[in-house]
């Protein structure tokens, strides 16, 4: 789903529906429609996925760094960035993107900012859209006991649910250094920063109440990076975040002893 007001994108959602497929579709609605303005205009695409070509990954751990302003977030996440070994330039360029919106005019993008960790290099190819994460869903399981996990720890937040999702699929590819993000949403002020070595580390007052401008940064590898096969997997690889192994999904009566 991909709601926009005079042509500027106001939210986004992907799901996987198995058999739910009824119930899903107004939930995007809904979603679209309880944003921070209310959208001229609503698409909501639908594609058959071939069961056999999804895969499963593992979700993220979650931790949240409570900071009490932008520059303190801002500190907090470079932090975590370095530690994943992205580079102080990469860094900086990154934050300098996404606190003064990272398409031409200073707009926000619909998708997220490639960046070479290293050199800060920018590789997506259209700079006005980015690269889109798409085909990623739950498992029914994983989405229920994800939901009681963040909800007993007081930050379950759709907003959660779903970057938590788009975190999991782009650190399960191997050229994924980090990902940096904070919301467009002028209310919604709580970033973060993900990887396989950090998790997903959430961070408060990553940006200040009422400033719309935000954005997402994938950190790559670029050595031995196939960028077309890497924005295959983000676009149109279904991914699905599971709690069992991957031979658990397709031999679900089998014991692991
Ligand atoms: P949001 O957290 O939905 O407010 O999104 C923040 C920013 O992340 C947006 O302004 C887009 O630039 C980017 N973004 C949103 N959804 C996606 C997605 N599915 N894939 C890549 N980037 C996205």
């Amino acid at each position: 789903m991909r709601s926009t007001l005079n042509d500027c994108h106001l939210s986004g959602a992907e799901r996987i529906a198995v058999n739910e497929f009824s119930m899903v579709l107004p939930e995007l609605v809904m979603q679209a429609l309880s944003s921070c303005d209310v959208p001229d205009r609503i698409v909501i695409s639908v594609d058959k996925i071939d069961p056999s070509s999804v895969t499963y990954t593992a979700p993220l751990r979650v931790r949240t760094i409570e900071s009490s302003s932008s520059e303190d977030a801002a500190g907090a996440a470079s932090e975590v960035l370095r530690d994943c070994g992205i580079s102080p330039a990469a860094v900086e360029k990154a934050f300098h993107l996404l606190s003064t919106g990272p398409a031409s005019g200073g707009r926000n993008m619909r998708g997220a900012v490639i960046m070479d960790g290293a050199t800060g290099e920018r590789m997506e190819p259209d700079k006005s859209r980015g690269v889109r994460v798409s085909r990623v869903d739950y498992t029914a399981d994983a989405r229920q006991t994800l939901i009681t996990m963040l909800s007993k720890q007081g930050i379950f937040h759709r907003r959660v649910m779903d970057a938590l999702a788009i975190a999991s699929k782009v650190s399960g590819r191997s050229e994924t250094a980090a990902e940096l993000c904070w919301s467009d949403d002028p209310d919604y002020t709580t970033g973060y920063v993900a990887s396989q070595k950090s998790g997903y580390v959430r961070i408060t007052n990553m940006k200040k109440l009422g400033d719309s401008v935000g954005g997402r940064v994938f950190f790559v590898n670029s050595k031995n990076l196939n960028l077309d096969e890497y924005i295959f997997y983000m676009e149109k690889k279904p991914v699905l975040i599971s709690l069992r192994p991957a031979f658990m999904e397709f031999h679900p009566s089998t014991s692991s002893g």
